[in-house]
């Protein structure tokens, strides 16, 4: 495959762009993200639910791509990440794709569960820019990444928006299959914070963020205990220099039920606020936070393959 610059070991064409250090070749067969070379997407759009700096007004231009190198098995995108719904398209059309979401109106250009297409989408950004891309770019990722490959975004990427899921071995084993989660994530961070050491917010534009690292942590069911862990961790390591995301809007999804019975409760509304009492104890000061019911089956797009189309759309007349 083609790495656009991303060194993946003696042999190029060797997938190890992530932690799953796979070392397939994806232009014949897939890894553990299940995905091969070509890239999918299953949602290009502008999306209002991201945090208020990210999706403001105008939304967010985001781009979902299909598979996942992480897999939980909670996870709420399950249709793509896992079911691998989506359409195939070339890094020629992503980059169009990233300047019709410009057109559209888009604060930003919102790459979802990108990490292994990272050379791809470093070509399609490369293709946009020349025609005129000048919106900040979000990397939202799981956070299991490896460090290399976020090393070769250096200057692509104005805005990390990685989770932090666990502190937990027991927890990242059982619930992602990644008992190396903590160590893989937290030297992720660290090179997102390196390459992006402070915030930069847009005054003129009701406070969208033209650079910076938002961390998000969802809560899970029974997980407050580990939850704390993790913005203790956070806020011990980076102080105000990152934004903690604390969420809420875990929602079970039928196929966790038989195996995980433990999952297949919604996050009670008392849990949140402990959570949120505990930040705001230690003193986190750069939180979001979310406001009402804990669990709504809105947060979840619908994957309907909107703006995916794999040509772009004819001009009418
Ligand atoms: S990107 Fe996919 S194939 Fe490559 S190392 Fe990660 S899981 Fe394996």
């Amino acid at each position: 495959m083609d790495n656009a610059g991303v060194s993946m070991g003696k042999e190029d064409r060797l997938c190890r762009l992530c932690p799953r250090n796979c070392g397939v070749d994806r232009s014949r067969t897939v890894g553990f993200c299940g995905m091969t070379d070509e890239i999918r997407i299953a949602r290009a759009a502008l999306h209002m639910w991201e945090e208020p700096c990210i999706s403001g007004n105008a939304g967010s231009g985001t781009v979902f791509f299909s598979g996942c190198t992480l897999r939980c098995v909670f996870c709420q995108n399950y249709g793509i990440s896992t079911l691998r719904q989506g359409t195939g398209i070339s890094a020629e059309r992503l980059g169009e794709i990233f300047l019709e979401l410009q057109a559209a109106g888009a604060w930003n250009i919102n790459l979802v569960t990108p990490g292994h297409y990272v050379p791809q989408i470093i070509r399609a950004l490369d293709m946009a820019r020349r025609q005129g891309l000048g919106l900040p770019v979000v990397y939202n990722t799981s956070g299991y990444e490896r460090v290399e490959t976020l090393k070769a975004l250096e200057g692509y990427v104005d805005i990390y928006l990685p989770d932090f899921k666990y502190v937990s071995a027991q927890l990242s084993g059982k619930y992602s299959g990644a008992l190396d989660y903590f160590d893989v994530a937290s030297a992720a961070l660290a090179e997102m914070v390196r390459q992006v050491p402070a915030a930069l917010f847009d005054a003129a534009e009701d406070g969208r963020m033209l650079k910076g690292v938002i961390v998000r942590h969802l809560l899970l069911p029974g997980c407050l205990m580990d939850s704390k862990k993790v913005v203790r961790y956070l806020y011990e390591t980076y102080g105000d220099r990152i934004y903690i995301s604390l969420m809420s809007q875990y929602t079970p999804l039928p196929h966790v039920a038989q195996k995980y019975p433990e999952l297949n409760v919604k996050v009670k509304r008392k849990s949140y606020n402990k959570l949120v009492d505990y930040a705001l104890e230690l003193g986190v000061a750069n939180a979001f936070i979310q406001e009402g019911e804990a669990a709504k089956e809105s947060f979840i797009p619908d994957f309907d393959m909107a703006g995916a189309e794999p040509e772009p759309k004819p001009e009418l007349d």
